[in-house]
């Protein structure tokens, strides 16, 4: 008899955008004559920009032909991305990494939910809250996260990241094994400084701990004084392992690149004490279970890369982050308290009267047919807020702020 995996069992069989589209069409069938437009989904909307395009008819050409046809890639990636990287996203910030310290992924979420497979079922484990639910159900699935009691695992620290704390959660009072960090933030939208950022590779690098960030969003920072990487910070390619994505960046939800950083100074111990480098150890793990990201994809994200692609993905997160400007003045006009959407595409909206994320967002519908992510679908410190993103069409997303107004 096959046993199953009973962690499984234990993950809420309903995922928060399914919730949230069974009300969404419910509400359709009883009003099939009004619009819903959504500011709830986290995709993006616009185009691949023309460098990325030739460079996927260039890429496809080549394959077509004898000489040019690639099988198999390396698992780690192409060098020709790998440098790349290294020159554009890293050297012009003084961050000096290895060519091996750099693996191209399928996109973030693999390696964001794989990444614990490096460490032992029973470290602790602590997240900002609210979060990517990635990094807690990964960790539920092996049997790390505990047990679910009143939306809370029973093993995994919440830090809670709030107004109150500027959305930078509290360094914890005790000694944590793993954290997930996320800045720019989905869902808050908000960003980490230097110097808070310092503080957590300090406590890591006290404490023995490990930090993974996820750097998904780096590509929304306006500002140069806020870190696009965790590795500007001294003493973070000892205890940091960094995942990187070409989704938000460059519209590659559906073309499907990343990257993740596994320096060769980050270890972790065995029972007796003995240190491990974790980058052969990740490397060893991606020879087995992963077999590359495709050719087409990686000459596509080198694209990202040229003069011509860096100003065109740019005008792209510019478009992005005009909707979220406006967005974001709109609403505090209305006199709501509004974060996030600087640097990054998202909103993170108070309810108003201690109203739950769930009534404002059933009302939101209801009156105005404006859809937005609950807040506390990211964790139980998400509630009383929800999620809006910049992600949508210029018009529509006018139209979604012009009814906001009037319901408001
Ligand atoms: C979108 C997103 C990712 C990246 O997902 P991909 O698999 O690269 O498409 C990673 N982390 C966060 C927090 C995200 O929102």
């Amino acid at each position: 008899m096959a046993l199953v995996n009973e962690h499984f069992l234990k993950l809420p069989n309903n995922y928060l955008f399914a919730d949230i589209a069974k009300k969404v069409n419910a509400f359709k069938a009883m009003n099939p004559k009004k619009e819903v437009i959504s500011l709830g989904i986290g995709d993006v909307t616009q185009p691949l920009c023309p460098a990325v395009v030739e460079a996927l008819h260039r890429a496809t050409d080549e394959m077509a032909t004898q000489t040019g046809f690639r099988g198999y890639g390396p698992e780690q990636g192409y060098d020709f991305l790998r440098e790349a990287i290294l020159k554009n996203d890293f050297l012009p910030r003084g961050i000096h990494l290895d060519i091996n310290e750099v693996f191209i992924n399928d996109g973030a979420k693999s390696d964001t939910g794989n990444i614990q497979e490096l460490v032992r079922w029973d470290n602790s484990i602590a997240v900002g809250d609210p979060i990517y639910p990635v990094y807690i159900d990964s960790n539920v699935m092996i049997g790390r996260a505990g047990v679910v009691e009143n939306g809370r695992w029973s093993n995994v620290i919440y830090m809670p990241c709030t107004a109150e704390n500027n959305f930078v959660p509290q360094i914890p009072d005790r000694r944590v094994d793993i954290i997930y960090l996320c800045y720019p933030n989905n869902p808050t939208g908000t960003v980490i400084s230097k110097e808070e950022l310092r503080k957590w590779v300090n406590y890591a690098l006290k404490n023995d701990a490990l930090i993974f960030y996820d750097a998904a969003y780096e590509a929304y920072i306006q500002d140069e004084s806020i870190p696009h990487s965790i590795y500007e910070i001294r003493g973070a390619r000892k205890c940091a392992i960094e995942f990187h994505s070409y989704s938000k960046t460059a519209g590659f939800t559906g073309v499907r690149c990343g990257y993740t950083i596994v320096p060769k100074d980050v270890t972790a111990s065995t029972l007796t004490g003995e240190r491990i480098a974790l980058n052969p150890l990740w490397n060893r793990r991606q020879c087995t279970k992963f077999n590359g990201t495709s050719y087409l994809s990686q000459r596509a994200a080198e694209a990202i890369y040229t003069a011509e692609g860096k100003k065109q993905v740019k005008q792209t997160i510019d478009y992005y982050m005009h909707n979220a400007h406006y967005m974001k003045r709109s609403l505090l006009d209305l006199g709501l308290r509004v974060y996030g959407g600087e640097h990054a595409p998202y909103l993170w909206v108070k309810t108003p009267d201690g109203m739950t994320s769930w009534r404002f967002f059933e009302q939101m519908l209801y009156d105005a047919q404006v859809v937005c992510t609950p807040g506390v679908g990211f964790g139980p410190s998400g509630e009383g807020y929800i999620r809006l993103t910049a992600f949508g069409q210029h018009e529509s997303t006018e139209r979604a702020l012009e009814r906001i107004k009037k319901w408001l």
